[in-house]
């Protein structure tokens, strides 16, 4: 059992591999075949001098001949500075490679945030999973980004090792026939290697125990880390400027953050920095004791005559290659295998599913807006939660039609919007389109049929223009004329580049705007994509009374003959509506026009319209008596 599941990780893990050099391979072609060739070089390099030195010293010690001594000389240098050239290349691709890679993971990851369903990016685990893959790279480099490096580490360190073997192999395997001392039996290099494998496996161990810990530890970085980023984001926020300043908030973000700085570094700083002292430590140690052995080994053949002074050189330098390889090579692979799962964390991300159904059925396109939805029995919870959001709710709308919806706060209102635009599919009844249930239409075009103002509309930091066209390129007259509609079309006039003056402060050139500004922009968006039914959730929330005044005073005009729908706790502004429908705790309790409703004094509306109408009342009585 236990094996298999290990057998399964493994399977596991070489797949993620694989999936991860498939696709860096396939995104950016050169990353690869650089890092191989560059570590190929790498690795080699070094025995170029080793070797030639070797037959250097021993042409001085011997022949002494001059046109060989400078031929191995020429060689030595000019294949040396090939070589170097050769890996400066490689390095340039794989830098560039790197780089774009970087960039490349990153734009993937939000790609996918503003493609995947709705229903996934309210889904706080969705993000704490991204801001994992982020923390990790940025803490410890680790994820996909790290693959070409380890690949390099990997094969440089292997190349190491291949060659340190075959310049150190004559001196385990020649050993003169008349010659009994101790140093020339084939025992010693049996130890020797039994040494090098003791060793070996205890890095193994070590290192992995020491990744497995990091992997772990991870685990508790993002809580600090979103902590630390609120606090840092708080602090460029020039909007929250003004409420530190007068509250005196200074200190107390001060401290905030410097608690969080000193959890961050016990939590994984420190405690990180002690077992990794430990490790590198030992990891010293044994190296140092390989190599003195080496030393002493390679000495002692020397001085009983059994190999000449240049292979001196040649072993030792070989075998500190190798010790210094072999110990690199152990890191990088254990390093290159716990990385798999930051990897893992990576692809896992990419694939998080989306859990809507999707449509293939057109949405006819008709110049009548002869659209008609049905809600039937629909209810409705969000992921996760126990109550019901919306609960069994019938309606119909019909084309043409003007429909309020009123209700206290977390009556259901908005959840109404969310499933109409099918942010959300409800988990009991239907919605239907033309009596066809609306997840059998295709997605994108049945969005088309919505212009949404949501209460909490978002704007860019685009050019108004763009803005209110959602697009890059726009019909400029037609964005003027639905701002003038919306009643702003004078202030963005009055912009320094007009229809081209990107929003908020972000750019140098960038104009700030009012609340209530922003909102008729986003009223102004809505009408420009001139979409069948138009939805204003709380639509003159943000505006002065003149200018909601206005708003309502056009809003015939504005919503034309198309569908709309209408929430808003200003019930004055409801009461032209065709029908008016009542919502509290999830359920339509109530519907009809005003004059209807108003009827029914044990009514939850009537209670509401009172409740304002005594405001209002008040409010006068007050202004008059003043
Ligand atoms: P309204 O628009 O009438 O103020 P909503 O439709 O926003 O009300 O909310 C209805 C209920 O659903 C409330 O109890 C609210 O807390 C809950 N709710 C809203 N959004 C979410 C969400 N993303 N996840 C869980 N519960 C939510």
């Amino acid at each position: 059992m236990h094996r298999n599941t290990y057998t399964v990780t493994i399977k596991n893990k070489l797949h993620v591999l694989w999936r991860g050099l498939r696709l860096i391979q396939q995104k950016i072609p050169s990353l690869l075949p650089a890092t191989v060739a560059g570590a190929l070089l790498k690795s080699f390099s070094p025995f170029i001098t080793i070797y030639l030195t070797a037959r250097i010293i021993d042409e001085l010690f011997g022949a002494k001949s001059v046109p060989r001594l400078t031929l191995l000389v020429s060689l030595a240098v000019s294949l040396n500075l090939i070589v170097f050239l050769l890996q400066k290349g490689m390095e340039r691709i794989r830098d560039t490679g790197n780089y774009r890679l970087l960039y490349y993971g990153l734009i993937e990851m939000d790609q996918l945030i503003l493609n995947t369903d709705y229903e996934n990016v309210e889904k706080p685990d969705f993000h704490l999973k991204k801001q994992k893959i982020e923390e990790a790279f940025q803490v410890k480099y680790s994820g996909i980004w790290r693959l070409p490096d380890l690949a390099d580490l990997l094969i440089s360190n292997l190349g190491t090792v291949i060659f340190s073997i075959g310049l150190a192999f004559p001196l385990f395997t020649t050993f003169s026939s008349g010659n009994r001392s101790f140093f020339n039996s084939p025992w010693l290099a049996v130890l020797f290697l039994g040494f090098i494998l003791l060793s070996a496996t205890y890095s193994v161990v070590a290192n992995t125990r020491f990744s497995k810990a990091v992997f772990r530890k991870m685990g508790d970085v993002p809580s600090v880390n979103r902590a630390f980023s609120f606090y840092g984001k708080m602090m460029q926020d020039y909007h929250r400027g003004k409420d530190i300043r007068i509250y005196q908030q200074q200190k107390l973000i001060d401290k905030a953050y410097k608690d969080f700085q000193r959890k961050s570094l016990q939590t994984f700083g420190i405690e990180m920095a002690k077992m990794q002292a430990r490790f590198l430590g030992t990891n010293a140690a044994i190296s140092s004791l390989i190599s003195g052995f080496v030393y002493l080994f390679v000495g002692m053949k020397a001085l009983v005559g059994l190999i000449s002074i240049g292979s001196v050189v040649q072993y030792v330098g070989a075998i500190s290659q190798f010790t210094s390889g072999f110990s690199e090579l152990i890191k990088s692979s254990t390093d290159s295998w716990q990385n798999l799962d930051y990897v893992k964390l990576y692809f896992d991300f990419l694939d998080t599913p989306n859990p809507k159904y999707k449509g293939t059925l057109p949405v006819e396109k008709r110049s009548d807006n002869d659209y008609e939805i049905e809600f039937k029995n629909v209810s409705f919870r969000y992921p996760g939660s126990e109550l019901y959001a919306l609960k069994n709710l019938s309606l119909k709308m019909k084309i043409g039609q003007h429909l309020a919806v009123v209700g206290r706060n977390g009556s259901g209102k908005t959840t109404f919007i969310k499933l109409l635009c099918r942010l959300y599919d409800p988990q009991e009844g239907e919605i239907l389109l033309n009596g066809i249930n609306i997840k059998k239409y295709d997605y994108q075009e049945y969005l088309n049929l919505f212009s949404v103002v949501f209460q909490d509309f978002q704007l860019f930091a685009f050019s108004a223009g763009q803005n209110v066209a959602a697009d890059i390129a726009y019909d400029r007259k037609r964005a003027i004329d639905c701002l003038n509609e919306a009643g702003v079309g004078s202030r963005i006039r009055k912009m320094p580049r007009g229809l081209d003056t990107p929003l908020y402060k972000i750019d140098a050139d960038g104009v700030d705007i009012s609340g209530g500004e922003a909102q008729k922009i986003a009223i102004a968006r809505a009408l420009y994509k001139n979409a069948p039914f138009i939805v204003l959730d709380e639509p003159t929330a943000a505006l002065d009374p003149v200018a909601e005044f206005e708003i309502y005073s056009k809003f015939q005009e504005i919503v034309g003959n198309k569908t709309a729908i209408y929430i808003s706790h200003r019930l004055s502004s409801c009461r032209f509506c065709d029908n008016i429908l009542v919502f509290d705790k999830g359920e339509m309790i109530q519907s009809g026009s005003h004059d209807e409703l108003i009827q029914d004094e044990k009514g939850q509306y009537y209670a509401l319209w009172q409740a304002q109408a005594q405001y209002y009342k008040e409010n006068n009585e007050q202004a008059f008596s003043s």
